[in-house]
């Protein structure tokens, strides 16, 4: 049997614009705000029914990290009503993701953008090695739309692999974090339910560290062991817990083969653990699942290969660079186990502040394209601090400034003046320096 065909179709140019943006999560929606806001006309592409990403259709919160001061990342932070305490992981309190899911939708409808929902990116238009614009197809077809500059915000790095750019996947042995699907539960009890961030929490239960607690009875038959490192977040609602717990090893979610299996073992953990939290903790007992993400929540694919590729051991004695455009980005080196269940190193390795060069948003050999969000240019264990949503969102602001500039200068991004955008970031509130 044939197993290649060729397959030629004429597309409809259904529009051009300054900017295309690929990708609504938190680093999409702030690139697309920033150019609108800039002047540019703006095309946001967003393959589910719904804008935000991981702020709405994963599920996941709380939104974690820090950056400087003056970025999107605070507006955002107001707009979702969460409360400004310590927002690096010691008590983050998860978004409402129904209110989010109406509150990001008003910030993307600003008159310069126009969003494409349920509309899936399946290919670049290319002349040479410069990209011109995006195929992408909807309920209506397949059509093309033409932008001066585009900007990969898909999380995965799609934009960027299609348009042939090199992209690396996972450690060295390709294995990833694990994919996980958050959930929320009600009818918690407040006086006696306890409350889990994480590994780094010492949190009690009956005098003994309630992650002790949870491994004693995996250990005795209880649940099963990769899902023993049970993180209840607070949300903005009392009685409420997000659940971070699920987990599934071993899975690609670039590969359409791996991605129901996951899906479905992912929504058969929360019934295992809906069982141990009634059973085993206290004030859970009539808890019950009232939503969970509409898609398996994905921490690791593709890393987009720049004009510079940052480690973690930079980030971790706070690397400074004279193309910063993401100042003092904070958060811990988080790798989920790719081969079992907790933290994948002995012990969660801290960072002091570091910034972020725009050289990792160029991907190398690619003209015309940045990246934003978790597939910018980094090592494995890099992308595992800069991956949550408040680095993303602030990453997402200084490109889609960038991606603005370049199409009012008419110059490509690596042919923009790194100082006049920092200068434009600066000019904005944003802190870049000290
Ligand atoms: C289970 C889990 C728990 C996490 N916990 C936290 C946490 O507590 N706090 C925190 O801050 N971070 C957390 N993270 C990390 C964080 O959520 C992500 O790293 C972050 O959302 C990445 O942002 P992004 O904008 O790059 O991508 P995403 O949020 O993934 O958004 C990418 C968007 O692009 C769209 N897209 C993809 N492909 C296409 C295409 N071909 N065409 C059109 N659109 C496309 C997607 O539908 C999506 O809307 C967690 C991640 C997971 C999976």
């Amino acid at each position: 049997m044939q197993n290649v065909i060729n397959y030629t179709k004429q597309l409809e140019v259904k529009a051009t614009y300054d900017v295309v943006v690929a990708g609504s999560g938190p680093a999409g929606i702030c690139a697309a705000v920033a150019a609108a806001r800039e002047g540019a006309r703006v095309a946001l592409v967003e393959r589910y029914g719904v804008v935000g990403g991981n702020l709405t259709a994963g599920y996941v919160g709380p939104i974690l990290g820090m950056v400087g001061k003056g970025t999107m990342r605070d507006e955002l932070v107001q707009l979702l009503g969460v409360p400004q305490n310590d927002m690096i992981g010691q008590t983050g309190c998860a978004h409402d993701f129904e209110m989010a899911k109406i509150r990001l939708a008003e910030f993307v409808n600003h008159p310069n953008i126009e969003v494409y929902l349920q509309t899936t990116v399946t290919d670049t238009v290319k002349d040479g090695n410069t990209i011109k614009g995006l195929v992408v197809t909807a309920g209506q077809g397949a059509f093309v739309l033409l932008g001066k500059v585009v900007v990969d915000a898909t999380g995965d790095g799609v934009v960027s692999y299609l348009a042939g750019a090199e992209c690396q996947k996972g450690r060295e042995d390709g294995l990833m974090q694990p994919v996980t699907l958050e959930f929320t539960i009600s009818g918690v009890d407040e006086s006696k339910g306890v409350i889990c961030i994480g590994d780094v929490d010492d949190v009690c239960l009956g005098g003994e560290r309630f992650l002790d607690y949870c491994k004693r009875l995996s250990l005795e038959g209880e649940l099963p062991e990769r899902l023993a490192a049970v993180r209840l977040h607070p949300t903005t609602h009392r009685g409420e817990r997000q659940v971070n717990t699920t987990q599934v090893n071993g899975v690609d979610m670039t590969r359409v083969d791996h991605i129901f299996k996951a899906d479905l073992e992912l929504r058969q953990q929360i019934v295992t653990l809906l069982d141990f939290f009634h059973k085993h903790l206290p004030g859970y007992e009539n808890c019950r699942v009232i939503s969970s993400g509409t898609t398996t929540g994905v921490r690791e694919t593709r890393r987009v290969m720049g004009d510079y590729v940052i480690t973690a051991e930079e980030m971790a004695a706070g690397c400074r660079f004279e193309d910063v455009i993401v100042h003092r980005a904070e958060f811990i080196v988080d790798i989920h186990n790719p081969e079992g269940s907790g933290q994948a190193e002995e012990h969660i390795q801290y960072c002091d502040p570091y910034d972020l060069p725009y050289r990792c948003f160029t991907p190398k050999g690619v003209e015309g394209l940045y990246t934003a969000g978790r597939c910018i240019s980094g090592t494995h264990r890099a992308h595992a601090s800069y991956r949550v949503m408040s680095i993303c969102m602030a990453m997402g602001e200084a490109v889609g400034t960038a991606a603005a500039m370049c199409a009012e200068q008419n110059c490509t991004p690596r042919e923009l003046d790194v100082k006049k955008l920092q200068n434009r970031l600066i000019n904005k509130g944003i802190e870049l320096y000290g």
